[in-house]
């Protein structure tokens, strides 16, 4: 007789907690319900993890289920599970990590329409008013301009996520008759533009009918295991995925696709689409219904594939025969908020739990899965070299060549150093580039111009000889707070003053870089005024659609030159792109983060495998300050085992991840005094595990507590902690030490665990 039941809350308390079960509920709850609960002066929406006849708390002290959500499916026993370790994993609640298993609308009941709000009167009188407003109601301007410039009608949840404002100016716009509401069930065109792609069933090429063999024989076999398929950018292996899929479909079990956001388009989704008409789409530009909807078949068995971002890995599926990581270095794989958990190693425990067989995709593996699929490579291991658990091995699979006509792009480098600067001002296009443009145009080819945005960081560097200045300990360039006029070395809290010439070469004084694709746009204006230019970036990019047209027209050849950031730079297939540009080919290598040369090597390798993808050979062109950095050079040569070897060897010596396991533990308050007691004394017991060991070797490093990068978010003061643990083994032993310190979490200050961190940030 059910009386009690468990139910897991997205706190984060690393509990359940027990309501008794109304006498109208008995017998109806099941493992994986949605319920609301009371939860001390509110209610929550939770999920029923246990049901009990007995409870040890008396049933006197226990509060009673409110309500339950009949309309939603419950959570299948597959997905319970992998939560539950899952938040082991990562030190969060299960609560916390079951909310990453349910689309957004359903965590709050299921809603069949969602609010929006639609203009009230007409366009250009809401424009002045906006403007007219501008100053002494900021809040409802920017709210008008956000339904001006999303189009009307729009979902309220859209104006709040563009303005980051509370609902209350759209209400009193609603009053004072500006906007109106209403609800929409908003269909996505987004699916309707899938389906429009085509894929061609090509005959697979040697490579890849040894890929897919190798696949389908494992699956044949109880714990098919994981596979690393490494292949150049166009080795095809989308045709790979499809096949396997195809036998996977064939035997009726169900397939998750994980692409990195960034380059969940349509064009990728219809590839998929155009072959098994009936798969599910779960992205974050969807919908809150679309999605629901797209879920809800999922849950009820009426599709069985999903092809998603990084939250599809929770697609309620059952009986699930394979698992696809696409891009699988992508760091967007990793949540960067509780649950903080890592797409690619949970597709191995999910695979894993559901004897599915997992496939990791790409041109340029990340290192930890590269180590993995080496055969003698030692992923984590203790410093006598103990091999970890087998468990962890990947199989090889290689696709050397490109598939069909396109071949490999021509890559050279550009020395930036001997560019003389323009007007005083440093030159963004070299001449060698700038010829090169003229005469693609001339030949009516297009050009694609890249600037790597996101690696800009407030270093400094030198524009003589192009270096960064470097931690001395840490090799990882120092952060230039420029309130302090110090730079300081985010890993180990080294500090200096700014140099008054560049400690390597002494000849110029270190400066800070930035720089825009606004300003490439502009150069390249004036340069070739009569190319058809479009610029793609976060700034550009603010519709919904705006990303497809501007896509769209660049296939259609609308467009000769398309500048823009990392936007552009994945998974695009473009044949008629003979020419590839980068501005500067290392801004990502001064960023303060130990996978810089890592990133850097993978964009670049990406952002070239845009060339020649059809009949004409591709050309690409990187500028550069230091062309004799091992991630630029071995980018050129299309060395990927080249730089992984070099890599590796960096990383063994300095003992940084695949050679560690980090955790990062960060602590944020608006009072600097009381987050920095905090994170000293987190660092505690850590230390003394350090020292325990000491004499023989050890296990485990503690770096910091030192401020973060970004040592103040939204008037938050923000501490680290990093630890580096050397083994598995230690990693267990540590896990207590971690856990507790995920218990500490209150709201001030915020404490937050970061188990295998991509980001130092
Ligand atoms: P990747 O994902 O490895 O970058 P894709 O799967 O996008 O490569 O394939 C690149 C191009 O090669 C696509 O246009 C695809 O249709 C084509 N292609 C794939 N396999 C073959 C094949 N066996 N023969 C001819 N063309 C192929
Ligand atoms: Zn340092």
């Amino acid at each position: 007789m059910q009386r009690f039941a468990s139910v897991a809350l997205n706190l984060p308390l690393r509990r359940e907690f027990t309501y008794g079960i109304p006498q109208a509920m008995r017998g109806r709850l099941e493992l994986g319900s949605r319920v609301k609960v009371p939860f001390g002066k509110r209610t929550m929406i939770g999920v029923v993890v246990g049901l009990d006849a007995e409870s040890e708390v008396p049933a006197s002290k226990l509060k009673d289920i409110v309500s339950h959500f009949t309309e939603i499916p419950p959570l299948p026993a597959c997905i319970l599970e992998f939560t539950r370790l899952m938040a082991g994993e990562y030190a969060c609640s299960w609560g916390s990590a079951l909310e990453a298993a349910l689309p957004g609308s359903l965590k709050r009941g299921a809603s069949r329409t969602l609010p929006a709000v639609q203009l009230a009167r007409d366009e250009e009188e809401t424009r002045l008013h906006a403007d007219e407003i501008e100053e002494k109601l900021a809040k409802q301007s920017r709210c008008l301009r956000a339904v001006l410039d999303l189009g009307s009608p729009v979902l309220v949840q859209d104006v709040l996520r563009r303005t980051g404002l509370s609902r209350s100016p759209i209400d009193t716009l609603v009053k004072k008759g500006w906007l109106a509401k209403l609800r929409l069930t908003q269909e996505d065109d987004f699916l309707e533009q899938s389906r429009l792609e085509h894929a061609p069933r090509h005959d697979l090429t040697e490579a890849q009918e040894g890929a897919v063999r190798k696949v389908l024989d494992a699956l044949a076999t109880p714990h098919p295991g994981t596979f690393l398929l490494h292949g150049v950018t166009g080795s095809g292996k989308t045709e790979v995925y499809l096949r396997i899929l195809e036998e996977v479909h064939a035997l009726g079990r169900g397939a998750i696709i994980l692409v990195p956001e960034i380059s969940l388009t349509p064009q990728t989704v219809g590839r998929f689409l155009s072959r098994f008409p009936d798969v599910a789409v779960l992205h974050s530009s969807l919908t809150d219904a679309t999605r629901a909807r797209q879920w809800l078949r999922l849950a009820r068995g009426e599709v069985k594939i999903v092809v998603g971002a990084r939250s599809a890995l929770f697609a309620p599926i059952q009986d699930l025969g394979l698992i696809v990581v696409d891009e699988e270095h992508e760091q967007s794989f990793k949540q960067q908020n509780t649950p903080r958990y890592h797409a690619r190693d949970m597709a191995v425990l999910r695979g894993r739990l559901a004897h599915a067989a997992v496939i990791m995709g790409s041109a340029t593996p990340s290192l930890e899965s590269w180590v993995r699929a080496k055969r003698g490579a030692r992923p984590v291991t203790s410093a006598d070299g103990k091999e970890s658990s087998a468990k962890e091995t990947y199989q090889l699979l290689e696709l050397p060549l490109r598939a069909g006509a396109g071949r490999m792009p021509h890559i050279m480098a550009v020395d930036m150093r001997h560019e003389k600067p323009l007007r005083g001002r440093p030159r963004l296009l070299s001449h060698r580039l700038e010829n090169l443009m003229a005469e693609k145009l001339r030949l009516g080819e297009q050009i694609i111009l890249f600037l790597n945005r996101r690696g800009l960081a407030p270093v400094l560097f030198c524009n003589a000889c192009g270096e960064t200045i470097k931690c001395g300990h840490c090799d990882i360039p120092m952060t230039w707070h420029s309130g302090r006029g110090r730079l300081i070395c985010h890993y180990c809290m080294e500090e200096m003053r700014r140099p008054e010439l560049c400690p390597s070469c002494h000849v110029s004084p270190p400066v800070h870089i930035g720089s825009g694709t606004e300003k490439v746009e502009d150069q390249v204006k004036r340069r070739f005024p009569d190319a058809v230019v479009a610029r793609m970036d976060s700034d550009t990019m603010t519709k919904r659609d705006s990303y497809e047209k501007v896509l769209g027209a660049f296939r259609k050849r609308d467009i000769d030159i398309l500048i823009g950031t990392q936007m552009i730079a994945k998974g695009l297939d473009f044949p008629e792109v003979t020419l590839v540009g980068v501005i500067s080919a290392d801004i990502g290598l001064f960023l303060p983060d130990f996978r810089a040369s890592e990133r850097c090597f993978q964009l670049l390798s990406q952002v070239a495998g845009r060339a020649g993808r059809g009949e004409r050979e591709g050309l690409v062109l990187f500028q550069t300050l230091c062309p004799e950095a091992e991630p630029v050079m071995r980018a050129v040569a299309g060395d990927y085992e080249g730089f992984v070897t070099s890599e590796l060897e960096a990383r063994r010596k300095l003992r940084y991840p695949p050679y560690a396991r980090l955790i990062r533990i960060i602590v944020e308050s608006p009072d600097s005094e009381l987050a920095w007691r905090k994170i000293t004394e987190l660092a505690k017991p850590f230390r003394a595990a350090c020292r325990s060991q000491e004499g023989g070797t050890a296990d485990l490093a503690v770096l910091g507590p030192a401020p973060a990068p970004l040592a103040r978010i939204r008037g938050r003061y923000r501490f680290h902690l990093v630890l580096k643990v050397f083994s598995q083994e230690s990693f267990a032993l540590l896990r207590p030490l971690f856990l507790d310190a995920a218990d500490e979490s209150g709201r001030n200050p915020k404490v937050l665990i970061d188990v295998d961190s991509v980001s130092m940030l």
